[in-house]
């Protein structure tokens, strides 16, 4: 995943910009919701989003 790529993405909560997190996630500060990235897909639905904050 490249920072290019990720300049395309936004949260589909917030339409805010998403950031990289762990490698494996891509994170939306705003909500504090985290997305799964799956075989360098991420996926950006909020039924499959992690909320850290509840962690
Ligand atoms: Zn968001």
């Amino acid at each position: 995943m490249n920072r290019f790529f990720l300049n395309f993405l936004s949260c589909p909560v917030c339409q805010g910009q998403l950031l990289l997190y762990k490698r494996e996630f891509l994170i939306c500060h705003k909500e504090q919701l985290v997305y799964p990235i799956c075989s360098k897909i991420p996926i950006l639905l909020k039924s499959e989003a992690i909320n850290i904050l509840e962690k």
